[in-house]
């Protein structure tokens, strides 16, 4: 290739893209619209697939450092304040999918993506460069900024997320859809959560269209407190800071175990979640999407960021050596397409039948859920969990059943 690759967007799937090129031996050129490179501070779950993508992306050891490895999944009964099913993440999970699950601070994360790219000669990074449209012919893509400098390569990717400048060119599908769930996101030191509640658990309290969670970060330092309400929110708000009675007010049903953790939370943020429907235009000519750009989902699977890493894993394995890019990237593409819309669509469902579910419909999440053994979940998550990803799309028979997480 003879010109750089040009990224926009420098969150962890634009940086994870940089460094998977980098180690192809492929340069590239991060466009950031921030001042400064950064994430916002919060947890994130990482499954085994994410793994997968750390090793391939060369930062296996890094990412592993800084994780918190849990020993369950716990689902609890937000209302009853009981226990419905643990999935244990012991060394069965770890020997069935070769990789461990673990919680991370999104900073630590990000971190270990910059530090990478930081120290990798064929990444540049720029700052303060908000792409706002593109240009390409047969032998260049330019990015033309918001401030009208011109930026030209030979790939552009749109990892700029979940309102991408490059989607609104190359898909034209509008703003993304208003889910009307509001998160508010906290962390505190590990000394303020309730001892009764200190697990070693990613933990899931379930309601009605409510839900709470909580998981240990940052070496057992701080613990991530999210909570939910499904309350038709009607705009698409970003990190709002908002007080305490406000996050109250969507938990005053849910048993008082549950509810320490909304008035132990301190220094509340909202967001009001947005996703997509899947499409299968990511590309046009030069031109890809990746991460949030691409599939932007809620946040029910705990995939969103794994599904990023897995498509910079998809797109530097293509572009390696490719002489014809557009068919490189529409092979990129083929091979994530099918994989990340069953995500986006099974976390709609996740959320609407094991979230957020009331009366007759939690009753019966409890009662399949509890009997379920772990090796049965274990199956149900093997196409996700047991995959890079780099292998295309999912086969038929798991598409047919988009619910089996309810159904099966
Ligand atoms: C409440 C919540 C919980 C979540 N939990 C998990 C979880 O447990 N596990 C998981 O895997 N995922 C989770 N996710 C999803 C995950 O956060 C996202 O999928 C992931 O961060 C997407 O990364 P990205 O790099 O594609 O996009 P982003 O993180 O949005 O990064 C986009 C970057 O592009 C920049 N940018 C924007 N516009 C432009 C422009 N025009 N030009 C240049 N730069 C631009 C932005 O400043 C940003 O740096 C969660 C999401 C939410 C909301």
């Amino acid at each position: 290739m003879t010109r750089p690759v040009l990224i926009a967007g420098g969150g962890i799937g634009g940086l994870a893209a940089a460094i998977g090129l980098a180690r192809r031996g492929i340069a590239s050129i991060v466009l950031e619209k921030a001042a400064h490179l950064g994430e916002i501070g919060a947890g994130i779950q990482l499954g085994p697939n994410a793994f997968h993508a750390f090793d391939y992306l060369g930062v296996g050891d890094a990412a592993r450092d800084m994780a918190v490895y849990i020993d369950n999944l716990r689902l609890m009964d937000a209302i009853g304040g009981e226990e419905i099913t643990r999935i244990p993440l012991d060394a069965a999970f770890r020997t069935r999918f070769g990789n461990p699950y673990a919680v991370v601070h999104r900073g630590d994360l990000h971190g270990v993506f910059l530090k990478a790219c930081m120290d990798d000669p064929l990444v540049e990074l720029r700052t303060s460069s908000a792409v706002a449209s593109y240009e390409q012919d047969d032998g260049a893509v330019t990015a033309i900024l918001a401030d009208g400098v011109r930026v030209t390569g030979s790939v552009l990717i749109g990892a700029d997320g979940l309102r991408s400048k490059v989607r609104g060119q190359l898909v034209g599908d509008g703003a993304p859809r208003v889910s009307g769930h509001t998160t508010y996101r906290s962390v505190i030191p590990v000394e303020e959560m309730p001892e009764d509640l200190r697990w070693n658990a990613a933990t899931l309290w379930a309601g009605p269209k409510c839900h709470i969670v909580h998981y240990p970060l940052s070496g057992w330092k701080l613990f991530n407190l999210v909570v939910t309400y499904h309350n038709d929110a009607p705009d698409p708000v970003a990190g709002q800071p908002v007080g305490h009675d406000e996050v109250r007010r969507g938990f005053e049903h849910v048993a008082p175990i549950a509810r320490q953790i909304i008035d132990k939370g301190r220094d509340w943020k909202l967001w009001v979640l947005c996703d997509r429907d899947p499409v299968m235009t990511w590309t046009e000519g030069r031109v890809a999407l990746l991460g949030d750009a691409a599939h932007p989902m809620l946040q029910y699977f705990a995939q969103g960021a794994c599904m990023a890493m897995e498509d910079a894993v998809a797109l530097s394995a293509e572009l390696d050596g490719a002489q014809d890019i557009p068919a490189a990237l529409a092979r990129y593409a083929v091979r994530r397409q099918l994989r990340t819309a069953r995500v986006q669509l099974q976390s709609r469902a996740i959320g609407e039948h094991i979230y957020h579910p009331e009366g007759a419909h939690a009753a019966l999440r409890n009662a399949v859920m509890s009997q379920r053994r772990p090796e049965e979940w274990y199956d149900q998550v093997d196409w996700l969990y047991g995959s890079t990803g780099l292998e295309g799309a999912v086969s038929a028979e798991t598409l047919t059943r988009p619910m089996d997480f309810v159904t099966a």
